[in-house]
């Protein structure tokens, strides 16, 4: 029998924070971390970026093997958890093992959504350090690659495929890039560049098929190209919750204290649906911000009994060439825009400003943080007058 403490399913991002923090937290107990993955714990952020172009996986790896020992955490990579049972508080591994908790943390992310796409076996994923690796191999000889979505992951992909001198084709279901995290003002901007940097973008057109020489559209055109690259968007990895009873709602539902239907069983990250502070909808995220805010939350509840609801403004960002986009807040389906200048976006609801989008502004970027953090609404004429830092008579 193991000794109870936590376990943390997933050894992503927000799994690993949780780890960390709970040790900074001064929590004593036992802690282990188990991952479905190999190797050492590493950000997914520089795959579709720097990664791509410099191949520094080093770079990559979150914390030294060291630390595990040096923190008394538990590590285990390679070992996919298979099943959960709440009545006797264990984790079942492959082989059967079990292991008792008196806290469960999951944090297993998601995978990538596969639509019905004829011949989409052909095509390649972008969501691990194998899917990256596999990619820099084929990007190492010139080539024309297809693209399957307009969104962060598939035009990060693109503008660095582009800077290694490959032709590349962007094809997208909606009739805007980027349509589900920005405002229809950015997606037009980031229309422009991408088109300025000699990629072909396929708007409003979902993939219809996959051959060995490309990808065919609805309307019978075909766009060719030697690799294709599927980007199409995540589902959460709710299984494992789904199966032990948990509530699912678009990703595992939790509290405002990330805790799922089992109180003892927090949930976070890309995997765990919340209720948003702002608007009080029930929404699921796919940042590193959010993953690691909320697993310094519970790490906070589990050490010290805080009992503070999750309050974290959101923020996101994508680096696609030279551009820096970044968002603070976040906009409901309903928001209206308007820009403040070249490059500054406020997203409104009824309630004010819910984000703003800056390209390469790191400093308007966190004013509008800042403000946004301060709780209550923040009307367009204050975040005009701090991201511009004009002064203001309230
Ligand atoms: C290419 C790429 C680029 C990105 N760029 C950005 C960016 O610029 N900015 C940003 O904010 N975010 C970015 N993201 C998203 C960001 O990486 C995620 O939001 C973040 O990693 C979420 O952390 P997480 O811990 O919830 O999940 P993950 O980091 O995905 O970790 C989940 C882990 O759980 C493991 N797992 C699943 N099931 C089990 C199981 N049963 N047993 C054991 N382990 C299991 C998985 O194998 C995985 O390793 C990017 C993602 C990708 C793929």
């Amino acid at each position: 029998m193991s000794q109870p403490g936590v376990i943390i399913v997933g050894a992503g991002q927000g799994g690993l924070q949780a780890a960390i923090s709970l040790r900074q937290e001064g929590y004593a107990g036992s802690v282990t971390l188990i991952g479905a993955e190999p190797g050492l714990p590493y950000q997914r952020p520089p795959l579709s970026k720097a990664y791509l172009t410099e191949g520094n996986a080093d770079a990559l790896v979150l914390r030294p093997e060291s630390f595990f020992s040096t923190k008394d955490i538990t590590y285990l990579p390679g070992t996919r958890v298979e099943a959960i049972n709440r009545a006797a508080r264990q984790v079942v591994l492959p082989g059967g093992a079990r292991l008792d908790y008196d806290q469960l943390i999951l944090a297993t992310g998601t995978r990538n959504l596969r639509p019905s796409i004829q011949g989409l076996g052909r095509a390649l994923d972008l969501r691990t350090l194998a899917d990256a690796r596999r990619l820099r191999e084929v990007l190492a000889s010139p080539r024309r690659v297809a693209v399957i979505g307009g969104g962060f992951i598939g035009l990060e992909f693109a503008a660095a495929a582009r800077k290694l001198g490959h032709e590349v084709a962007v094809i997208e279901a909606e009739d805007r890039l980027m349509s589900r995290v920005v405002s229809p003002l950015m997606s037009d901007h980031f229309k422009a560049l991408h088109e300025g940097w000699g990629t072909e973008l396929h708007l409003g057109q979902p993939a219809a098929a996959v051959d060995a020489i490309g990808v065919t559209l609805p309307d019978g055109h075909h766009v060719s190209a030697a690799t294709v690259l599927l980007a199409a968007g995540v589902c959460p990895n709710t299984e494992l919750a789904e199966d032990a009873g948990l509530a699912i709602e678009n990703g595992i539902r939790t509290d405002d204290r990330l805790r799922s239907s089992d109180p003892s069983i927090y949930a976070l990250g890309d995997c765990a649906s919340f209720p948003d502070p702002r608007s009080g909808r029930q929404v699921r995220l796919e940042s590193v911000q959010a993953a690691t805010d909320h697993a310094r939350l519970i790490a906070a509840q589990i050490a010290k009994g805080a009992d503070a609801a999750y309050a974290a403004v959101p923020w996101f960002w994508s680096d696609q060439a030279d551009r820096k986009l970044q968002i603070a807040g976040l906009a409901g389906p309903e928001a209206t825009e308007t820009m403040i200048e070249d490059g500054i976006v406020a997203r409104l609801d009824a309630a004010g400003v819910a984000a703003l989008e800056t390209v390469n502004n790191a400093g308007a970027h966190m004013r509008a943080r800042r403000l946004l953090a301060g709780g209550g609404p923040v009307t367009l004429e204050t975040m005009r007058a701090a991201v511009l830092k004009t002064a203001v008579c309230i």
